[in-house]
């Protein structure tokens, strides 16, 4: 919004010195501003949503729901050849399906996009016993997170490098999508460069 406010102090004054070069760049700014918050706007509502939309939770294996994500991410993991694993141990969840997906797309999103220029790229979705519960996680061996910033990535609008894509809303609605299936998620890194596992829980059924 102050972007916009700002060209449109420029456009009156270029309008006015009738110069129309620079009232072109300035209207190509302002649409582009425009366009950016409205990404963010759409983003927002969808966040705001999620505690009150709930498909009711279906007992499903989460493989299914694992290889029905990677459907959808597929572009971004062949373009960089992305070896991806998946562990033949994975359980039946009770979850809202399509919610998951969505939280399962972004972290495997992310963990293509955040991969670089790593020679032999790599994923790993699986799961581990931990005090009884199972915790669920996704594995990259890209660019890694450094311990500092590892709750904050979490935060609505938190990126940690402004040039790369993205509006840093993904991981807020990740979390608040486990939250509301009675889970957690955190993140594991030993800092940059040494990848990065995000974990989560969710509810698990008898299978
Ligand atoms: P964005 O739209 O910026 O990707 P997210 O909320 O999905 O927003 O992620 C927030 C930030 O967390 C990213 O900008 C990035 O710095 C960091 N991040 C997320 N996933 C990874 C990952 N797998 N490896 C390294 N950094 C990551």
């Amino acid at each position: 919004l102050i972007t916009i406010q700002g060209f449109l102090g420029f456009l009156e004054k270029d309008i006015v010195s009738g110069n129309l070069v620079r009232v072109t760049a300035d209207c190509a700014r302002i649409t582009s501003a425009a366009a950016k918050m409205q990404q963010l706007l759409n983003e927002l509502l969808e966040l705001s949503r999620i505690g009150r939309l709930i498909n009711p939770p279906e007992k499903t294996p989460f493989e299914e729901i694992v290889r029905d994500a990677l459907d959808t991410v597929s572009g971004r993991m062949n373009a960089k050849q992305i070896q991806i694993e998946i562990a033949d141990n994975l359980p039946t969840v009770t979850v809202d399906r399509q919610r998951i997906r969505e939280v399962l797309e972004n972290l495997l999103d992310n963990a293509g996009k955040y991969m670089e220029d790593q020679a032999d790229p790599r994923i790993e979705i699986g799961c581990r016993q931990l005090d009884g519960e199972t915790v669920f996680y996704i594995l990259d061996n890209g660019i890694g997170i450094d311990p500092s910033y590892q709750n904050k990535i979490f935060g609505l609008f938190e990126k940690l490098n402004p040039s790369v894509e993205g509006t840093g809303v993904g991981l807020a609605i990740v979390k608040r999508i486990i939250e509301v299936h009675g889970g957690r998620i955190w993140v594991e890194s030993q800092g940059t460069g040494s990848g990065s596992t995000f974990c989560f829980t969710l509810p698990t059924a008898i299978h």
